[in-house]
């Protein structure tokens, strides 16, 4: 098969690395890729977003299937350019058609798709110009601290917890106003779930189904959660406190209804579905949804595959995935993000990254890295991430840590203390 994947994170460096040990790979391309990516792969400087150049490249490589790391290009509808495109409609495409992807690209869309289908989630009320005294009242009636969501994609960054009740209706009127520019037209106020975070893997062929594993992130900058958040300081998989007994209603309150729901609403869904839980007290309650994997959780669940990746890409784009036996590996896999000086604020790119030589027992994922002149630089704020397989978390753990200090770049930054809650 040539496949092409398309994104530059670590997350891509982690889906072409696992692609690569198929026997079924003929020639892998990703666009753009990082420095990780161009060792396994051939990188092709196409911008994910403009799918006329993805359309002629694939022509013309003679692409089987395509891989779609990120959001925008699914929110965009890549998908449907590819079934409207007589040329096209045949090439497997991974990720859900422009409908679907709306549960990521929209909070209102998603949490009316869980009222309709039963789902378990916080109360909520979407506020806009025309309802903003509506919004004022519901605040008033929900107990501090309170949430609010942009609907559309701000970056990860459009979820404000206000603690005060006067400062979170002044926060609504001016994301109403533009505070996340037209991704805060609408705001999602929600009630405020108080219990742990843990995120679900799932893959789908649009009928069937495969759990690929729970995972947990590390979303801010500073040791004991303190700080900004950035895109993701580390991950860890398996999650202890995600027992049979959780899981289990994960799978039949939320993870089924789901599924069936986009059946219902005619909405196709093939690919991945990131399910951003919280768990309070013994039950789950679904805080997101995403249309795609997560960065880092990619680095933890992939590893955890044993399965031939490029079979199981093609159960779901035959639609076949039930008859598909996925091996999932028992270890635990732990990831530690290095990242550049300044991250998630400004920061230096550029910097020369040595010591990868020296890795041993761990994976490195490439995140924002590129080639200049023979040497391996930074590109990005988040720039590696180191992932290790243990017989627990602590082995995992310190495996990721101690090859995190063999790895050098001026300015590097990790967080010590990924995992640390759980051990
Ligand atoms: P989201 O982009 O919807 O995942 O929100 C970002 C982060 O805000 C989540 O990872 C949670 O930590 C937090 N969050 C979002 N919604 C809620 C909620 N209803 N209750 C408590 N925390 C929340």
């Amino acid at each position: 098969m040539k496949v092409l994947v398309l994104g530059s994170g670590g997350r891509e460096h982690a889906f072409a690395w696992k692609i690569a040990q198929s026997n079924k790979l003929e020639k892998l391309y990703v666009a753009p890729g990082n420095a990780g990516t161009a060792e396994i792969a051939e990188n092709v400087n196409i911008n994910p977003n403009d799918f006329e150049k993805v359309k002629s490249f694939v022509l013309d490589k003679e692409i089987n299937m395509v891989i779609v790391g990120p959001e925008d290009p699914l929110v965009n509808g890549i998908h449907d350019f590819f079934l409207e495109d007589a040329e096209l409609s045949k090439i497997a495409v991974i990720g859900p058609e422009k409908a679907a992807a709306q549960m990521e690209g929209s909070k209102d869309f998603a949490k009316d798709f869980m009222a309709r289908h039963q789902i378990p989630t916080a109360q909520y009320k979407s506020i806009t110009s025309e309802n903003l005294e509506e919004g004022y009242q519901f605040l008033e009636s929900l107990k501090a601290p309170y949430v609010l969501k942009a609907d559309g994609l701000a970056a990860g960054k459009g979820v404000l917890i206000i603690d005060n009740l006067d400062e979170a209706k002044q926060s609504l009127k001016e994301m109403i106003g533009g505070m996340f520019g037209a991704a805060s037209a609408t705001v999602v106020i929600e009630e405020f779930l108080s219990g742990i975070e843990l995120s679900v893997f799932v893959l789908t062929d649009g009928k069937n189904y495969k759990v690929l594993a729970e995972a947990k992130d590390y979303k801010r900058i500073g040791e004991g959660d303190t700080g900004l958040n950035t895109g993701g300081m580390g991950a860890i998989s398996p999650v202890h406190f995600a027992n049979k007994e959780f899981m289990t209603k994960v799978e039949e309150r939320i993870i089924k209804p789901t599924i069936e729901g986009f059946q219902k609403d005619k909405t196709p869904f093939v690919g991945f579905v990131f399910i951003g839980l919280m768990k309070v007290e013994n039950d789950p309650f679904v805080i997101e949804y995403n249309v795609r994997m997560g960065d880092p959780e990619t680095e933890v669940v992939l590893p955890r595959i044993k399965s031939d990746f490029l079979d199981l890409m093609v159960a779901v784009a035959d639609k076949k995935l039930e008859q598909f036996e996925l091996e999932l590996d028992e270890r635990t896999v732990s990831t530690v993000m290095l990242v550049s000086g300044g991250y998630p604020e400004a920061y230096e790119k550029g910097k020369v990254i040595s010591g990868l030589d020296q890795v041993s027992e761990s994976i490195v994922f490439h995140a924002g890295t590129t080639n200049n002149n023979n040497e391996v630089v930074t590109n990005g704020g988040r720039v590696i991430a180191v992932s290790s397989y243990g017989e627990n978390l602590a082995n995992a753990l310190e495996k990721s840590f101690s090859n995190a200090e063999k790895i050098q770049f001026e300015g590097k930054y990790y967080r010590k203390d990924i995992g640390f809650d759980l051990q």
